[in-house]
Parts: C-alpha cells; structure tokens; sequence
C-alpha cells in the first residue's frame, strides 16, 4: 500500500500514519519502494511493505504420527511451511523437538527472523483413551492435560512468548473454515484412524471447559452400543474409524476396501454405509444445536467411494428442515500443513490482543 492507502484504509491522520511507519522502519519491519506500477510524470510515490523476511506467527501441528509447522509474517502471509511423517511411539517433547527442527529448517533456508514472533499456538493431539472404565479416563484426561502443559513450558522457554495449545484436529477445522465460510457456523469432522472435529460458532473455535470441544467421534449413536474407551456407550467413532470400517468389511487395509467398493462388494458398502449413517446422525444433532449451515468432511474414510452422498442424504433426512435448508456438505483438501496454518490464526488473534489492538478477524491462507 501506499501512505496515501493507508490513510485512507485507516482514518488516520497523515502525521500519524508517518509517525507508525517511522517508528516500524527502525525496527526494520517494514520497508518503503518506489512505487513505479502507474508510470507517469513527477516523484513516484512510496510503497509501504511488511518485511517478509520476519516472522511475526508459528503454528505448529504436532500430530500422532506427524508434525507440521507454518510461518507467517506481519501481514499475515504464509512465508513458509513444512511437514513430516514421525513414529507415532515418539513422545510429545520429542515431537515438539522434531517440529522446532523443521522450523529451524524453514529459516536457515528462507534466511527469516524469529526474533520478530509476537503470536504462537500449537496444536496437539486430544486425549488418547486405551480401555474402558474410569481409572483409565482419568490416566488419559491427566496425560493429556500433562501433555499440553510440558510443551507449553517447552516452547516458552525458548521463544519467551506467551504459547497456546489447542487440539491439532480443531487447528485443521479453523483453517479449513476459514477458507469456506465467511463467518458461517461450521462443523467440520474428520473420519480417518480415529474420528474427530471441531465447530466454529460465530467465527470463534470453541473450545470448552476441558478443550475437547467438537469431539463428534464420541457422540453415541446407539444407545444399546458396546462401552467405548472414553467412558461413553456406540459412539459414532466404533462405527466410522478406518478400523471400525476394515473390520466390519473385512479388509486389510484402505487400499483393499476401495478396491471392493469399486466392484460393489455388498459387505464393503453395507460397512461404508452404516459409517456414513452414524457420522450423520451425529451431525443432525450438531445442526439442530448450533444452527451450523456448512458441514466439512475429511480424512480418509471421507474420501470412500459413497461415503459423502451417503452421509449428505442421511443429514438432509435426520435434520430439522430450517438446518438443510441452506446447508452445504463438503470433502476437505486433507492438506498436510492445515493444522499448523490454523494455529496461525489462533496465534494472530493472541498477538493482536497482547498488543491491544484487538482482533483483526483475518484469516491465513
Ligand atoms: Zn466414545
């Protein structure tokens, strides 16, 4: 933009406006050009630009079987992003070193500043739940919340900023809604080796009071159901998970299963079918509560032949009317880095209100 641009974008007086770049220009974050688009006679004017060699937000999506991390400058453009595979037996701070390294990586090969961060959140895996009763609820609660604390600490230690942690799975739905839905209301569930989500009510992430918002995989779905790990009874996630799928088809693997539904194979599509049946009507019960009108649908299971017609025919049935009215169903890219561009914006909102200037509801892309 041009000083004269940012005026006007601002309402700020001239003087103003010089004074803000000034006082940026020392700190070299931003930087001034000619600007010689227009041509013409006399003094060009100048063009302002963010310094897009330092980094102003980190995100980072610590996965169960890998990391992913994503840099953005002042002005909120990616500046660079990177992703690995990572043994799933790896710990949490050992994840966390293998993410910081790939970031290590992104600016020794970008030349970047992280001197400059002001906003970082990091998103990592919800409670992982191994048997049934509530001795191991509470093991897995406990971890999960010891989990988030020691990369917290880890993180701050080094960077001495403030680091959120939120779920890696509600990271994915921020950034794939922020792309989609205008300030909709939006479910987004993924169905993949475990099934996961998160809603975004009035453009916010929500949260809740142990983080775990948006776990639709453990919404029961049969109130007669076998008793699942998380202290729950037929959840949609016994049903929909990659596992569940294979077993009830009777297949080895994902590979195997597409190939079946592609010849239809009654059992294979009798077991994509109840999956889609039980995603669904865990998603009526989410449009009925929160009048979302843009469902998002990715992972693997997703990505099935038949899934999505199924589970969009099954939502439109189960719904109240005024929910399918002007609803939307649509698969997700299942991008890699998503988790760690929705940190990004997590991270953007933080930085913001750390500065007082309060949210400039922007998102990254
Ligand atoms: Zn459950």
């Amino acid at each position: 933009m041009t000083r004269q641009h940012l005026v006007a974008e601002t309402g700020l007086s001239r003087a103003t406006i010089s004074a803000a770049l000034t006082a940026l220009a020392a700190e070299d974050r931003v930087r001034e050009t000619a600007d010689t688009r227009a041509g013409g006679r006399g003094r060009p004017s100048m063009l302002v630009h963010v310094n897009t060699s330092q980094v102003e937000l980190v995100g980072i999506e610590i996965g169960r079987a890998h990391v992913a991390v994503a840099v953005a400058d002042a002005g909120d453009a990616v500046i660079g992003q990177a992703d690995r595979d990572i043994d799933a037996r790896t710990g949490i701070l050992a994840r966390t070193e293998a993410a910081l390294a790939l970031l290590d990586g992104i600016v020794a090969a970008q030349g970047l500043d992280l001197t400059t961060v002001r906003g970082f959140a990091v998103g990592t895996p919800g409670p992982k739940f191994s048997g049934d009763g509530h001795r191991s609820l509470d093991l897995a609660l406990a971890r999960f919340t010891r989990d988030r604390a020691e990369v917290s600490a880890q993180l701050n230690a080094r960077f001495g900023v403030p680091v959120l942690v939120e779920n890696n799975t509600r990271y994915t739905a921020l950034s794939e809604t922020a792309q989609d839905s205008a300030g909709q209301n939006v479910a987004y569930l993924r169905v993949d080796e475990g099934v996961g989500g998160g809603v975004v009510v009035d453009g916010s992430l929500v949260s809740g009071s142990w983080g775990t918002a948006g776990e639709l995989g453990h919404v029961c779905v049969d109130p007669t159901g076998p008793r699942c790990a998380c202290g729950g009874r037929g959840c949609v996630e016994l049903v929909a998970s990659v596992p569940a799928v294979l077993a009830a088809a009777g297949c080895a693997d994902v590979a195997e299963l597409t190939h079946r539904l592609r010849t239809q194979d009654r059992e294979a599509e009798t077991a994509v079918q109840r999956a889609a049946q039980a995603a669904a009507q865990a998603l009526a019960g989410v449009l009925a509560v929160l009048d979302v009108s843009l469902v998002l649908v990715g992972g693997r299971v997703a990505r099935l032949p038949g899934f999505l017609a199924r589970l969009e025919e099954v939502l439109r049935d189960l719904a109240p009317g005024w929910c399918t009215a002007e609803l939307t169903v649509l698969p997700t890219q299942d991008d890699r880095t998503a988790g760690a561009r929705g940190a990004l914006v997590h991270a953007r909102l933080t930085a913001d209100s750390a500065a007082g200037t309060g949210s400039r509801a922007r998102t990254t892309g």
